[in-house]
């Protein structure tokens, strides 16, 4: 039968896979209201606290009183206003690189980066965990494209003997799953000695890593001779909407005459650049939301260790539980959802088989009785789960 939706759909409900949207009454914060529920929070990538900041929301008004709300056309035609290229201006300035250039999203970002830089008779070679957008972007380039083992040095090398004309090797900052270091320092060096250009999008980095949020690359101290395009998102932890590029003079050019989703889409409301350069601000100087954000995953990780789950390797905000099946992810999230907690379930083909997990994400608007108050609850919930069963 064509188009048989309703049999796919019932597919995916056997599965355990059927996604659901929470619908959220209330702001973005540890304390939310979620299907006419208060619970407390642990899954959202406002990693500072930032998306429901008084000074950036009055920034945002402000922009708008000025600014109207649309964006009115694209950059190119009528849509490029001050506010935009201001927040470009400042972006390039808090990255250390000549440019930035600002898009109205991530996804549009790396699909428009990828096939501005590479196509027919390139390379492109992407780490097998690289967030949907990365390989998406890398499929729709039309160049040849591989995969390497997870943040393996090794592996990507035997890819790069593959490979032909311009190569770009393109990774996450901070993986947005696994929440681990992309290996930069290496994955550097294996470029250079193959005159390969380094992509790295570190969407959950900016914010999180580096004495002045700076992201993975100012955690390494990594130019932009090292990695020539460096993506951030701005709806993670700058906690507003959209999200740049930054590189050289050259880079930002070619992006501008050659990015179809640059070209084609109309620009970011004004405010949202108002608003985004006061969060900048904030997330650049005020590093006690960083030291508090350790704080916070050094009680977490020690307090997880304690009930026997398993974690993965990760110092960043970004705390998976390990599970396995997705069946069982769901069960302990629902079962934290009964005790007022919110926790997502994260499941295939997000992450691989038999490794459905709980994404827990804190965030420097948790306090550490917040944190106390999800380990007690894991420890309940763990107790009473199901066994192990195949996924
Ligand atoms: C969230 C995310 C994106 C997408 O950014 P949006 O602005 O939300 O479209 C891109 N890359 C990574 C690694 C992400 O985590």
């Amino acid at each position: 039968m064509p188009f048989d939706l309703s049999a796919r759909l019932a597919e995916r409900r056997a599965a355990h896979l059927y996604r659901q949207r929470p619908l959220l009454g209330s702001p973005q914060s540890a304390r939310v209201v979620v299907d006419g529920r208060p619970l407390l929070a642990f899954c959202s990538n406002d990693y500072l606290g930032l998306a429901n900041h008084p000074e950036v929301i009055e920034a945002f008004s402000e922009g708008a009183r000025r600014w109207g709300v649309g964006g009115g056309a694209s950059h190119l035609v009528m849509g490029h206003s001050e506010p935009h290229h201001q927040l470009e201006e400042a972006l390039a300035v808090f990255t250390g690189r000549p440019r930035a250039l600002l898009m109205s999203s991530g996804y549009m970002a790396n699909l428009g980066v990828i096939s501005a830089l590479v196509g027919q008779g390139d390379s492109v070679v992407e780490d097998r965990l690289n967030h949907a957008s990365l390989l998406d972007g890398g499929l729709l380039s039309g160049a040849r494209f591989s995969r390497y083992l997870h943040n393996d040095p090794v592996s990507l090398a035997s890819r790069l003997e593959k490979t032909c004309g311009n190569t770009l090797i393109v990774t996450d900052g901070v993986f947005s799953m696994d929440g681990d270091l992309a290996d930069l320092p290496a994955i550097c060096s294996a470029a250079r000695a193959r005159g390969a250009w380094v992509m790295v999008d570190d969407a959950h980095g900016f914010g999180c890593l580096g004495e002045q949020g700076g992201g993975i690359v100012e955690h390494f101290g990594l130019g932009v001779a090292d990695v020539p395009v460096l993506v951030g998102t701005l709806g993670k932890g700058f906690g507003t909407a959209g999200a740049f590029i930054a590189g050289s003079e050259e880079l930002i050019e070619s992006l501008i005459q050659f990015a179809r989703p640059y070209i084609y889409t109309t620009s970011q409301p004004p405010a949202v650049a108002c608003a985004t350069l006061k969060s900048l601000q904030l997330l650049r100087d005020e590093s006690w939301r960083r030291e508090h954000l350790a704080r916070l995953i050094g009680q977490f990780r020690a307090g997880v260790g304690e009930l026997g789950l398993r974690l993965m390797d990760s110092s960043t905000p970004i705390q998976p539980i390990i599970i396995g099946s997705s069946e069982r992810a769901m069960a302990l999230s629902a079962a934290l959802r009964e005790q007022g907690l919110l926790v997502t379930a994260i499941r295939p083909p997000t992450v691989a088989r038999g490794t459905a997990r709980l994404r827990v994400t804190l965030s420097a608007g948790h306090s550490e009785d917040d944190v106390a108050q999800l380990l007690d609850a894991l420890k309940h919930a763990s107790i009473s789960l199901p066994e192990q069963a195949d996924d």
